[in-house]
C-alpha cells in the first residue's frame, strides 16, 4: 500500500537516511512535500528523484535558486518559516519531524495537530514544546513515535501491560568524542575535533551537544515526556560501542535492551512499519566481531551538561525549554569559535541561574503550547546571547 510522506529537514543526516531506507526497503512511498534550511542544491536533486509536490526551502533567499534546479518538472516549491510550515499542514499521513532545534517545533505540531503518524527524530521540539506536544497528537488520534535511538529502543521494550512494573529507563550513551580526554584538554577542543563523532554520523548540532553530553541531557528530558517517566527514574550509562540503544528495567529483576548496529534507518525503520517490522537489508549484528560491550558511569565534572539537565527536568516547567533554547545559542556561539567548548555547559548554567532569578522556571507554561513555549524560547535566547557575548568579549580580549 503506498503511503504519503512528508520529510522536514530531509537534506540533513536523518532525512538523508529516511530517503536512504526507501530506496533499500523498496518502501511504497509518495512523497507529499520535501523541506530543508539551506542546503538547496541537495534539496533540489532530491525533489527530482522522489518527485515531491512541494519543495520548501527555509531560507527565502535561496527560493530563486531553487526554483531555476526545477524549472519545468512540475514540482510547487516554496520558501520561509511559515512555508515549512505549511507543508507539514498538508495531507501526509507519515511526517518525518527531522529539522534540528526548536525551529522543528512549529511544523511537527502542525503534522500532529492534522493527526498524522509524527516520526519524531527533532527532540529539541519535544524538550521545548513539552508534554503537551505529546497531547496534541493524542488529541487529534494521530501518533508520535520516536526516532532518537535511545527512544526506539525503550518504545520497543516497553511492555505496555507492564508500566507500572518499570524501576528505570536505562539510556546508554556513547560517550562522544571526549569520552576520555582531560578536562584540560576539552577545554582547547575545536568544533573539527566536536563533530567527530566515534559511532554516528549526524548534523554539527548534534554532534557537538553528544561532545558536551548535553544530548543524552535532552534525550533524559524527551524520555521523561515521551513515557511518562519522573528524572528519579531515568539513568544514564556509557556505552563506547553504541550496540545497546537503551534498556528497561523492570520491578521482578528482569532488564530488557534493545541492540543493533549504529545505523540510523533501523530506528527510522521501527518508526515507519510500527507495529510490524520493515524488510531491508540491514547490516547483521555481529557480536563475535565487536567482541566487547563495555560499561562506565558518566563523568559529571567533565560532563555537566547531564546535571544540568537533571536539575531542569527536576525543576520542570519552562526549565527544560529555557536549557534548551539557551544551548542552542551556545552551541552556534562555540561552531562559530565565539566561545571555548566548556563554555557551553557554562553559559546554559549561568543563562537558567540568571532566569531563575527573574521569573519561576518551575511554573507550568500556560495557553496554547506553541505560543508559551515560543515565549520561554525566545526570553531564554535573549539571555543566553547576553551571556555568549560577554564570555565571547572575555575570550577576545
Ligand atoms: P542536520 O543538521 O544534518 O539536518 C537538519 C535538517 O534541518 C536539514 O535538512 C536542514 O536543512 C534543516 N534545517 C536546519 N535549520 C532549519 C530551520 N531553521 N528551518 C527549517 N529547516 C531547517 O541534523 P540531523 O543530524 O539530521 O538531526 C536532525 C534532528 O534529529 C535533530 O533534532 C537531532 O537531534 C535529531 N537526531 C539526529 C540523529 C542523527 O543520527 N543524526 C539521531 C537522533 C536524533
Ligand atoms: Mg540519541
Amino acid at each position: 500500500m503506498t503511503r504519503t510522506v512528508t520529510i522536514l529537514g530531509s537534506t540533513g543526516s536523518i532525512g538523508v537516511s529516511t530517503l536512504s531506507l526507501f530506496e533499500q526497503s523498496g518502501a511504497e512511498v509518495e512523497i507529499v512535500a520535501l523541506t530543508a534550511g539551506r542546503n538547496v542544491e541537495k534539496l533540489a536533486e532530491q525533489a527530482l528523484q522522489w518527485r515531491p509536490r512541494l519543495a520548501v526551502i527555509e531560507d527565502e533567499t535561496l527560493l530563486p535558486v531553487l526554483r531555476e534546479r526545477l524549472a519545468g518538472s512540475g514540482i510547487e516549491t516554496a520558501a520561509g518559516t511559515a512555508a515549512v510550515q505549511a507543508a507539514a499542514d498538508l495531507d501526509a499521513s507519515w511526517v518525518m519531524s527531522a529539522i534540528v532545534g526548536a525551529a522543528g517545533l512549529a511544523p511537527t505540531l502542525a503534522a500532529a495537530r492534522r493527526g498524522a503518524i509524527v516520526a519524531l527524530a527533532n527532540k529539541e521540539s519535544l524538550v521545548c514544546g513539552g508534554p503537551g506536544v505529546l497531547e496534541v497528537a493524542r488529541k487529534a488520534g494521530g501518533t508520535i513515535i520516536p526516532v532518537d535511538s535511545e527512544h526506539s529502543a525503550i518504545f520497543q521494550v516497553l511492555q505496555d501491560p507492564c508500566r507500572d512494573k518499570v524501576r528505570r529507563l536505562i539510556l546508554t550513551a556513547s560517550g562522544g568524542p571526549f569520552r576520555t580526554w582531560t578536562y584540560e584538554a576539552m577545554r582547547a577542543a575545536t568544533p573539527e575535533q566536536a563533530v567527530a563523532h566515534p559511532n554516528w554520523s549526524m548534523g554539527a548540532k548534534i554532534s557537538v551537544d553528544s561532545a558536551t553530553m548535553m544530548n543524552k541531557g535532552l534525550e533524559m528530558v524527551e524520555a521523561s515526556y515521551l513515557f511518562a517517566t519522573p528524572e528519579n527514574q531515568i539513568d544514564i550509562v556509557v556505552h563506547p560501542q553504541s550496540i545497546i540503544h537503551s534498556m528497561v528495567e523492570y520491578t521482578d529483576g528482569s532488564t530488557l535492551a534493545q541492540l543493533g548496529p549504529p545505523d540510523m534507518r533501523s530506528p527510522i525503520a521501527c518508526a515507519w512499519a510500527w507495529p510490524d517490522r520493515l524488510s531491508w537489508p540491514a547490516a547483521p549484528l555481529d557480536l563475535a566481531a565487536i567482541g566487547q560491550l563495555t560499561f562506565e558511569a558518566p563523568d559529571l565534572k567533565r560532563f555537566p551538561a547531564i546535571a544540568i539537565a537533571r536539575e531542569a527536568l527536576r525543576m520542570g516547567g519552562h526549565a527544560p525549554a529555557a536549557m534548551n533554547a539557551a544551548n542552542e545559542v551556545a552551541v552556534g556561539a562555540f561552531l562559530d569559535r565565539r566561545i571555548g567548548f566548556l563554555d557551553i555547559a557554562g553559559s546554559v548554567q549561568d543563562t537558567l541561574d540568571r532566569l531563575n532569578g527573574g521569573w519561576e522556571l518551575g511554573d507550568q507554561p500556560g495557553g496554547d503550547e506553541l505560543e508559551a513555549a515560543m515565549i520561554i524560547d525566545a526570553s531564554a535566547r535573549r539571555v543566553a546571547t547576553e551571556v555568549v557575548s560577554q564570555l565571547a568579549a572575555v575570550r577576545a580580549a
